[in-house]
């Protein structure tokens, strides 16, 4: 397999750096870059973060794989990478959410009026989406999803509950998966859904996670909205959702921030001494670090395959799982090996005086807990390893 950019895909990598450096002296950067933390941006809201967004759009860089139609300049999915790798990397926002999962849908299924009225808007940065799908007894399994949606004469009535949602307490718009049919097969029987966040009858509840990160719950009560909130066709939303899982996949796993904190690590370690001796003198932290430099580079050639799949025109479901299984729990064992090898000051929370690099490791071992859980668990990729990938029976 050839890895290697192309001239083009480097000049453009070589444009988008440029763009990250000058906002770096933005005064405002820090609300939207944070490049010695977790990049956790997009789980938070800032007016510095939105206008960061919006200069994306005026680059050119939202929606660069759109069809010329809606504004978009056609390019190969590959851009949007090469751009998310590099915003990653500096912790900032990455495109995906509107860009990815709603645009693309609305354009391949969306009436002509939620065409309209959300991807000029996508491609300014000018609304934030949260994503409704998992529910109490419905996230590995989302298709058991439970959200009643009622047909009126003028629309849908929704009632029930959603857990898990990111960012729904700054989002402008909630994509929602509900059921419309509960007589049917439970993949047939559910509809994708366009809400206003600030709708009426929909109550916000802040979850928060060992991470740092907020999530929500969210309860619909009596939330009555039009016919035209309805995304495509009635009772097809199983498919518009797993398309739009598999963008996300695609877009949202970086392997830029697992690279630099490797290289962040050996740093820190090398200039941490005990006993009089740097940490990395001690043969076993030796062995451990080139044990994870061997990883990350397995976890850089499972990204390239996925890169190289989705160029194709393929649909890398397999190679994604395989990156996102190996990658997600590589964070993991990088933030346990850093408290390991740092021993009771690793402990030390941002903000403690003596903590290393200020509490970035421990933060780490919190928030990486989340990265094998959303977009599908450890265990959910393993199962599509083993059926999709060598056709081993269904459990
Ligand atoms: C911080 C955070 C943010 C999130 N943000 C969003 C969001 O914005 N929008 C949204 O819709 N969802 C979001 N999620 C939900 C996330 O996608 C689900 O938590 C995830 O899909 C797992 O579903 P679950 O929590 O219901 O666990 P379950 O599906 O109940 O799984 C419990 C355990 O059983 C395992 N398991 C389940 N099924 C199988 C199986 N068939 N074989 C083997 N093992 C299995 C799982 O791997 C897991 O270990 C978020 C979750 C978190 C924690």
């Amino acid at each position: 397999m050839d890895f290697r950019l192309s001239e083009e895909e480097r000049a453009f990598v070589a444009e988008v750096v440029a763009f990250l450096e000058g906002e770096a002296t933005h005064p405002d950067a820090a609300d939207f870059m944070a490049p010695d933390r977790e990049a956790d941006s997009m789980l938070a809201d800032s007016p510095a973060r939105r206008a960061f967004n919006r200069r994306l759009g005026e680059q050119g860089y939202l929606g660069m794989t759109w069809p010329a139609q809606y504004g978009g300049s056609e390019r190969p999915g590959i851009y949007e990478y090469l751009l998310n790798e590099e915003l990653a990397g500096r912790g900032a926002p990455l495109i995906g959410k509107g860009v990815g999962c709603i645009g693309k849908t609305l354009i391949r299924h969306g009436s002509d009026v939620l065409k309209s009225e959300f991807l000029p808007r996508i491609l300014t940065a000018d609304v934030e989406f949260a994503l409704g799908y998992s529910e109490p007894n419905a996230g590995s399994d989302l298709a058991a999803l439970k959200l009643r949606a009622t047909k009126t004469e003028t629309g849908w009535i929704l009632d029930g509950q959603k857990t898990f949602t990111t960012s729904a307490h700054f989002a402008d718009w909630y994509w929602v998966a509900a059921r419309t049919d509960p007589t049917a097969p439970k993949h047939k029987g559910i509809s994708v859904f366009l809400i206003p966040m600030d709708h009426p009858g929909l109550t916000i509840q802040e979850i928060k996670t060992m991470g740092d990160h907020r999530t929500n719950a969210v309860f619909f009560d009596h939330v009555e909205i039009g016919e035209d909130r309805l995304v495509g066709e009635v009772n097809k939303g199983w498919i518009y959702v797993c398309e739009a899982l598999d963008f996300e996949r695609f877009t949202f796993f970086t392997v830029n921030p697992i690279i630099t904190k490797f290289r962040e690590l050996l740093a820190l370690l090398k200039a941490t001494e005990r006993g009089g001796a740097p940490l990395t003198d001690d043969p076993l932290i030796a062995q451990q670090i080139g044990r994870l430099a061997a990883d990350v580079e397995a976890a850089k050639m499972l990204q390239r395959r996925v890169i190289v799949a989705a160029g194709k025109g393929e649909v890398p479901a397999v190679e994604a799982a395989m990156y996102k299984l190996f990658s997600t729990q590589l964070g993991q064992r990088l933030a346990d090996f850093a408290l390991d090898a740092l021993g009771p000051q690793g402990l030390l929370a941002h903000g403690a005086a003596g903590a290393p690099a200020d509490g970035k490791w421990e933060h780490s071992y919190r928030a990486t807990a989340l990265d094998t859980i959303g977009g599908g668990s450890s265990e959910v990729q393993k199962n599509i390893i083993a059926r999709r990938g060598l056709g081993l029976p269904l459990a």
